[in-house]
């Protein structure tokens, strides 16, 4: 049969319970062969803010995919790529391009796209969203804060045969986010309850979410 397999795009700064959970239960629900997690060097829709390096966390993705597979039966079922990776002169990435290379990569997967609600909802402010619906199917998997209602999804405009290559994974919730997680990080608090090992090591030795007052920001020129 087709090998089935799955990308997961994601900022991953850092990668952490919530993309895990995710990650696994989509693979056990619709029997992915791997599920593919892919750094964006810089993503379209976030270049304001200011991410760990690409280089650091495709090291942390890797590690959290190391951690996962030590778990013994589904080994290798997690693995990472560059290939949302930096482009020359610092060009932000694409979804649309990723998922055309991936499909020339595996022509004869069945391919998936993976995303949290909070994504996914988002969609039509990316770019080339009929494209993206025609690429690969989506497994979209609940968040909480993010109703995947029909009314939320609706400025999508999915047609029919878009809406049944829309898969929805209920039944995770992950209260988790890396933005919350950063913050307590700079606080000093470990979080040993939402990352793996490996991860929470990287971090610390390469010492990535310092505290603010250990950085302060430089003034502006024009103050
Ligand atoms: P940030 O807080 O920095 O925006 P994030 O925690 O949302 O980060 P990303 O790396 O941007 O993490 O997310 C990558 C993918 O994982 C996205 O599709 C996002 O929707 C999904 N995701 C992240 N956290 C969760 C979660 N707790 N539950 C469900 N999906 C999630």
């Amino acid at each position: 049969p087709a090998p089935r397999r799955a990308i997961f795009g994601g900022t991953f700064d850092p990668p952490h319970r919530g993309h895990m959970a995710i990650a696994r239960a989509a693979a056990d629900a619709f029997h992915l062969d791997q599920v593919l997690f892919a750094p964006t060097a810089r993503q379209p829709l976030k270049l304001k803010s200011n991410h760990s390096s690409f280089a650091d966390r495709l090291a942390m993705v890797a590690a959290a995919c190391a951690d996962e597979s030590k778990g013994g039966s589904a080994e290798n079922r997690f693995a990472v790529t560059d290939i949302d990776g930096p482009h020359p002169g610092g060009l932000p990435n694409y979804t649309v391009d990723t998922l055309t290379a991936l499909r020339a990569l595996y022509p004869g997967d069945i391919l998936f796209s993976l995303a949290g609600a909070d994504s996914f909802l988002n969609l039509h402010h990316w770019r080339e969203p009929q494209r993206l619906l025609a690429l690969s199917e989506w497994i979209v998997v609940t968040r909480p804060g993010y109703p995947l209602t029909d009314d939320r999804l609706a400025p999508l405009h999915l047609t029919v045969a878009q809406r049944e290559r829309v898969h929805i994974l209920t039944g995770v919730q992950e209260d988790v986010s890396a933005t919350a997680l950063r913050e307590r990080l700079r606080h000093g608090d470990p979080c040993a309850d939402l990352l793996s090992p490996s991860v929470a090591d990287y971090i610390r030795k390469r010492a990535l979410y310092p505290s603010r007052e250990l950085t302060p920001e430089r003034p502006s020129r024009s103050s």
